[in-house]
């Protein structure tokens, strides 16, 4: 195919990014990303009773979060309804559709009658095929001609052939009396102006293809492949809901979860690619395609979106993820780091990003680090920075002075200046992390003092062992 891929998203803005609006962004985009092609979007706001600004900003807000740029500006459906209202008097012009001036009354009592005979309650409009000179100078809507017969075939590249016998789509209205467009008018002829080649989307969507490849084939515009993708299911297999937990991206963020890892995560829902799990954006770009797109719903599974995040966390860049973690800081309303904590944070960023999947859990591991000298010790750790256990601070502080900072030079120096003394490390472990963290329960010994670096570990140590008075 030589024709350049164009994909979308296009949201409804009713509320909050879900996370299965999100994964039809990712696959969009890494449809478009991997091939050179545009990602366009398209915020669905015709329903002027349900569209809110606040909606589209936190769509807007959530897209930029998971890291899903796209091109061009945001297209507004409302704001193109004057082409979709030509597109329909278009089709009128050229005898594909027509005017249709059955009041609702007459729509119901057609779809009564036809219930009590047992026929077809698809509402056949006597308009059809009216001459223009009967017609009344009264309140029409305009209808597209469908086929009567025949059937149209959606070849959709996950579902496959699906067939929708052409008896059962009516003539559908394309604009309302009051001259406004229908949405399915609206998305066909939005996705034929944009150019869009590839339609991915949820596949509650794919009774609509139907109708919107009518428009199509009136309008004689070239089709775009369809990719209808089945939803997400939560653990147990039912429909995704509330009660499985988060549905809106904001929630990921606010629990911490880093974008790349919910890229990685949100792109194996339903897709994959041989046995991979943990992947770049590169990599997924490159590999992404429909055919690796599963038919059957896929199952949301927090254990395994943890650790791909984990395995994420552990592979950035320090510097991107304190530029992270402030953001993740700054939406959960936690006051910013001074600059000299964020200095520490980055120093001890390779230590902090290990075995941390989320940023809270990056912050629980940097809580020690965080708090200020002079360490207050809850009681708990009071208790273990008795006299002895002071003296033996004292002690260590010179020989750690001489220490090569890693893990294995601070763990050997331990290791003799315990033996040498004949006390179990153990022994060591509680008034160490009393002075380190004023805690009992603390990340491992050596870890802080690797997160910490030496002179600040020198100088808890320090202040820990002065004796008391
Ligand atoms: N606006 C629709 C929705 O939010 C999507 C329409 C489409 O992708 O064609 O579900």
């Amino acid at each position: 195919m030589s024709q350049k891929v164009v994909t979308r998203f296009a949201p409804s803005p009713t509320g909050y990014l879900h996370i299965g609006g999100a994964r039809t962004a990712l696959f969009n985009w890494l449809f478009a990303r991997g091939r050179g092609g545009t990602f366009l979007l398209r915020i669905e706001d015709t329903d002027r009773a349900r569209s809110t600004p606040d909606a589209t900003q936190a769509i807007l807000d959530g897209m930029e979060w998971m890291g899903l740029d796209h091109d061009g500006e945001v297209v507004s459906q409302f704001e193109r309804a004057p082409r979709h209202a030509e597109v329909a008097r278009q089709m009128l012009d050229a005898g594909l559709a027509y005017k249709c001036f059955a009041t609702q009354e007459e729509i119901q009592e057609f779809r009564d009658a036809a219930k009590a005979e047992g026929r077809s309650t698809l509402y056949r409009s006597p308009w059809r095929d009216a001459d223009a000179a009967t017609h009344p100078d009264l309140p029409h809507v305009i209808r597209i001609k469908a086929p009567l017969d025949g059937a149209t075939v959606i070849e959709d590249a996950v579902q496959g052939d699906v067939t929708i016998r052409n008896d059962q789509l009516d003539d559908m209205v394309l604009l309302r009396s009051d001259g406004t467009p229908v949405y399915m008018l609206a998305v066909a002829v939005d996705d034929h102006d944009m150019g869009v080649t590839h339609v991915i989307r949820g596949d509650d969507h794919l009774n609509n293809a139907a109708r919107q490849m009518m428009i199509y084939r009136a309008m004689d515009w070239p089709l775009p492949v369809y990719a209808h993708i089945p939803l997400i299911h939560g653990p147990d297999g039912k429909k995704l809901s509330k009660r499985h937990g988060a549905l809106g991206t904001r929630e990921y963020r606010q629990m911490g979860y880093p974008a790349a890892g919910m890229r990685n995560y949100l792109a194996r829902l339903g897709w994959s690619h041989g046995d991979a799990e943990f992947f770049s954006d590169a990599e997924a770009q490159k590999w992404f395609d429909l055919d690796g797109i599963g038919k059957s719903a896929a199952r949301f599974d927090f254990k395994k979106l943890e650790n791909i995040c984990g395995q994420h966390m552990a592979a950035s860049d320090d510097a991107a993820l304190l530029h992270e973690l402030k953001d993740f800081m700054a939406v959960t309303a936690q006051p910013p780091l001074s600059p000299e904590k964020e200095a520490m944070m980055l120093d001890a960023m390779p230590h902090l990003k290990e075995r941390a999947r989320t940023f809270i859990d990056l912050l629980d591991k940097a809580e020690f680090l965080l708090a200020n000298r002079p360490i207050e010790p809850d009681e708990k750790a009071a208790a273990q920075l008795d006299d002895p256990a002071r003296a033996m601070l004292r002690d260590l502080t010179p020989h750690l002075r001489d220490a090569t900072w890693n893990r294995t030079g601070i763990e050997a120096l331990m290791n003799d200046f315990a033996e040498a003394r004949d006390i179990k490390f153990g022994k060591m472990a509680g008034p160490l992390r009393a002075a380190l963290a004023g805690r009992s329960a603390t990340p491992s010994v050596f870890d802080m003092m690797l997160v910490l670096g030496q002179a600040e570990t020198l100088a808890r140590l320090g202040d820990a062992g002065q004796s008391r008075n």
